[in-house]
């Protein structure tokens, strides 16, 4: 039986061959479920796995699982959710969409998970990253930017600015829960920055499809 410990050790032995310690994502998934790593497992109703897409167009990492999401045991599937689709899909970009999170359980009262919950959580998000190879990698919110890049930024400084992962494009972006409290379309608006954010993830979405192709 392999220890979960052996997870990091995979991980940071190989940080550039992308070597995985789970094979595919139904066993990453499965290990989760029991996951005791931090002590966001102890009031979970059950662990959030990321759900979509494999070898999505667009990977979204979020911040932490919510209420609906720690109920429905899927990422991404309440108010924000909803809300992030929407405006996917307003830039015809939500047919090939995957959604994760930072950390797979609900913090208490939706506070962030902090750093230690943060590095519990980060060889199964990395793992499942590696295995589910998304064309490109959006960023809601700088929790899950400094989650996934080490990046500690506001996010209105780090929004709109390409961020590299293990070689794939990373495209930060407001919170939806934020663009939510902020309904303003106005020019230069959260919301007007990230439909401009969205079309540059469109532009690039479409240069790696043209030169996978021409390769
Ligand atoms: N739901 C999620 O799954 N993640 C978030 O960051 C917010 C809501």
């Amino acid at each position: 039986m392999v220890k979960q410990t052996q997870l990091f050790d995979c991980q940071s032995s190989n940080p550039t061959n992308k070597l995985t310690f789970y094979s595919d994502i139904e066993k990453l998934n499965r290990a989760c479920s029991t996951c005791a790593r931090c002590s966001l497992s102890q009031k979970r109703q059950q662990v959030v796995i990321g759900r979509g897409k494999i070898n999505p167009d667009i990977a979204i990492v979020g911040e932490a699982p919510g209420k609906q999401e720690d109920k429905a045991g899927q990422a991404f599937v309440g108010e924000s959710g909803k809300f992030f689709l929407k405006i996917l899909k307003a830039v015809q970009l939500d047919s090939s969409v995957y959604f994760t999170n930072i950390v797979r359980c609900q913090p208490p009262d939706n506070r962030k998970p902090t750093a230690e919950e943060i590095k519990a959580c980060q060889p199964y998000l990395i793992d499942e990253l590696r295995l589910i190879k998304p064309k490109i990698i959006i960023c809601a919110g700088a929790t899950a930017v400094a989650g996934l890049t080490g990046k500690r930024e506001s996010i209105t400084s780090l929004r709109g600015n390409w961020l590299d992962w293990e070689g794939t494009a990373v495209m930060p972006l407001f919170h939806p829960a934020y663009l939510l409290r902020h309904p303003s379309l106005e020019k230069d608006s959260p919301k007007w920055q990230t439909w401009q954010d969205l079309i540059a993830v469109k532009l690039k979405l479409e240069r790696i499809i043209a030169s996978e192709i021409r390769n």
